[in-house]
């Protein structure tokens, strides 16, 4: 059912696609095309939430009732790229492969490292996503968004707070994006791209449905002994970062199952779904992994997927 508030059209009793396939929708999911319509949904639900490419979400099986917007048309879709200086300006709702593909084919190089992460640009800035071979801050100029009071805003590089796999943007509804890519041949960035999806597919089940790593690599909080490191990997020592992966492997979770959700037997960190699955399933999963590696091992793990559930 649609209806219209305020100029903006409102879908009511929407799904939220997300790549888990499963969970609730929204009461109200609305699709701005402008920065101006976008404004006028922060006015009717100033807790709005944004919808990305749902690639590190998991949405509760109730649903969400604040509005949910999905930046997927008009400006927030839009890419520029100067070739000549490496400036690249695309929106929030851009695909993330896409632009990658397409600044790899300009010759202009810094995001292939992303390859083969489901992404829109506003979600990879949230997330700070990456992996091996690099993270989306390192070729971010600036962003631009709208405050929870309707202002446009704009924060330098320095000013975006980003660590690893998190930002301090979580206060704003990214619009779009400035990048400073670097010119150079795109046969070899091609090439680069080639190398890191390869990678990318050998070690993890990309084809299942999941929501990527669970977990984020905990920072050791001290000295981890007595456990069994393959010949030739340093000691674990405080303070060093340690695959999630790892440790929900060493803490015997490989395949512990709830439902219709299984920790994947091919990368420990990844929960994948199968038919008949639940967002209920998938949460008492994540409690169950959380649980056994902190008995077991004593390292306290964080999720790195968000999980949206009804607030009231
Ligand atoms: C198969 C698979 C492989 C993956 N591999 C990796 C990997 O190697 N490295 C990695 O880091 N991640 C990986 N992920 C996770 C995911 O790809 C990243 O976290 C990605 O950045 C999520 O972007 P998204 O657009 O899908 O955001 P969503 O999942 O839709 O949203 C994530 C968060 O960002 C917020 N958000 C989204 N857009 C905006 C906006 N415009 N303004 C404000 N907030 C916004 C949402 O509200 C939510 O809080 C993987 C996921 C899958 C399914």
């Amino acid at each position: 059912m649609m209806s219209t508030v305020a100029d903006i059209l409102i879908e009511r009793a929407a799904a939220i696609p997300t790549w888990f396939r499963i969970g609730g929708g929204a009461d109200r999911l609305a699709r701005p095309e402008t920065v101006e319509q976008l404004r006028r949904a922060v006015e009717i639900d100033p807790s709005l939430r944004v919808l990305g490419d749902g690639a590190n979400l998991l949405v509760d099986d109730d649903g969400v009732g604040e509005l949910v917007v999905v930046l997927d048309r008009g400006e927030f879709v839009r890419v520029e790229a100067d070739p000549g200086t490496g400036r690249v300006v695309a929106g929030a709702g851009a695909d993330l492969p896409k632009l990658i593909v397409e600044t790899v084919r300009q010759g202009l190089g810094g995001l292939e490292v992303l390859g083969g992460i489901p992404a829109t640009v506003g979600g990879a800035a949230i997330m700070n996503a990456g992996g091996a071979f690099g993270q989306f801050a390192d070729c971010v100029r600036c962003v631009h968004g709208l405050d929870r009071a309707g202002r446009e805003v704009t924060r330098e590089r320095r000013e975006t707070g980003f660590s690893y796999r998190s930002s301090g943007l979580q206060d704003l509804v990214l619009t779009r994006v400035e990048f400073a890519l670097t010119p150079g041949d795109p046969a070899a960035l091609r090439l680069r791209l080639k190398e890191v999806m390869e990678y990318k597919k050998r070690t993890q089940p990309l084809a299942a449905n999941s929501a990527g790593c669970v977990f984020k690599n905990p920072a050791l909080e001290r000295d981890l002994e007595g456990i069994d490191v393959r010949p030739g990997q340093p000691e674990l020592r405080k303070g060093d970062r340690i695959s999630a992966g790892f440790l929900i492997d060493r803490a015997g979770c490989k395949a512990m199952t709830v439902g219709g959700a299984t920790v994947s037997d091919r990368h420990a960190n990844f929960i994948v779904t199968q038919r008949g699955a639940t967002a209920g399933h998938v949460i008492e999963l994540i409690g169950k992994v959380r649980d056994r590696v902190r008995d077991r091992l004593g390292v306290a793990l964080e999720t790195e997927v968000v999980i949206w559930r009804r607030s009231s």
